[in-house]
Protein backbone atom coordinates (compact mmCIF):
# COMPACT_ATOMS: atom_id res chain seq x y z
CA UNK A 1 0.00 0.00 0.00
CA UNK A 2 1.07 3.51 -1.00
CA UNK A 3 1.16 6.87 0.77
CA UNK A 4 -1.34 7.74 -1.23
CA UNK A 5 -3.36 4.95 -0.47
CA UNK A 6 -3.40 4.88 2.74
CA UNK A 7 -4.03 8.56 3.07
CA UNK A 8 -7.27 7.81 1.15
CA UNK A 9 -8.62 5.64 4.20
CA UNK A 10 -9.06 9.05 6.36
CA UNK A 11 -11.78 11.95 5.66
CA UNK A 12 -9.83 15.20 5.04
CA UNK A 13 -10.89 18.61 6.15
CA UNK A 14 -9.34 21.87 6.85
CA UNK A 15 -8.18 21.91 10.58
CA UNK A 16 -5.07 22.43 13.17
CA UNK A 17 -2.67 19.43 13.51
CA UNK A 18 -1.81 18.77 16.93
CA UNK A 19 1.94 18.77 15.99
CA UNK A 20 2.25 21.43 13.54
CA UNK A 21 -0.33 23.94 15.43
CA UNK A 22 1.98 27.15 13.62
CA UNK A 23 1.24 26.18 10.25
CA UNK A 24 -2.54 27.27 10.81
CA UNK A 25 -5.70 25.53 9.15
CA UNK A 26 -4.51 22.64 6.69
CA UNK A 27 -5.62 19.38 5.72
CA UNK A 28 -6.32 17.90 8.62
CA UNK A 29 -8.07 14.20 9.38
CA UNK A 30 -9.07 13.03 13.43
CA UNK A 31 -6.70 10.32 14.77
CA UNK A 32 -8.41 10.81 18.13
CA UNK A 33 -11.69 11.63 19.75
CA UNK A 34 -11.99 13.37 23.42
CA UNK A 35 -14.89 13.63 24.97
CA UNK A 36 -14.64 16.72 27.75
CA UNK A 37 -16.90 16.93 30.79
CA UNK A 38 -18.95 19.70 29.14
CA UNK A 39 -20.34 17.42 26.60
CA UNK A 40 -19.05 18.34 22.92
CA UNK A 41 -16.37 15.86 21.58
CA UNK A 42 -13.47 17.39 20.19
CA UNK A 43 -11.13 15.90 17.90
CA UNK A 44 -6.79 15.40 18.04
CA UNK A 45 -6.74 16.18 13.98
CA UNK A 46 -3.61 15.45 12.23
CA UNK A 47 -2.03 16.24 8.82
CA UNK A 48 -0.76 13.91 6.05
CA UNK A 49 2.62 13.61 7.30
CA UNK A 50 2.04 13.07 10.81
CA UNK A 51 -0.55 10.53 9.45
CA UNK A 52 2.00 8.60 7.22
CA UNK A 53 4.66 8.97 10.21
CA UNK A 54 2.38 7.42 12.50
CA UNK A 55 1.04 4.74 10.26
CA UNK A 56 4.87 3.53 10.02
CA UNK A 57 5.06 3.52 13.19
CA UNK A 58 1.86 1.44 13.54
CA UNK A 59 3.33 -0.78 10.64
CA UNK A 60 6.60 -1.26 12.98
CA UNK A 61 4.88 -2.32 16.34
CA UNK A 62 2.60 -4.52 14.75
CA UNK A 63 5.48 -6.55 12.78
CA UNK A 64 7.40 -6.59 16.50
CA UNK A 65 4.72 -8.11 17.89
CA UNK A 66 3.47 -10.49 15.14
CA UNK A 67 0.52 -9.50 14.63
CA UNK A 68 -1.52 -7.99 11.51
CA UNK A 69 -1.17 -4.09 10.29
CA UNK A 70 -4.21 -2.67 9.29
CA UNK A 71 -3.80 1.00 8.25
CA UNK A 72 -6.52 3.25 8.70
CA UNK A 73 -6.55 3.70 12.30
CA UNK A 74 -3.72 5.98 13.36
CA UNK A 75 -5.27 6.48 16.42
CA UNK A 76 -4.91 3.23 17.58
CA UNK A 77 -2.05 1.52 19.00
CA UNK A 78 -1.42 -0.99 16.46
ZN1 LIG B 1 1.25 17.41 11.22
Amino acid sequence: MNSQQILDLYTWAPGVCFQHPDAGAIETTVVQELRTRLGPVEGIRACPSCILAMEARRQCLAAEAGVVYEPGHAGAPL
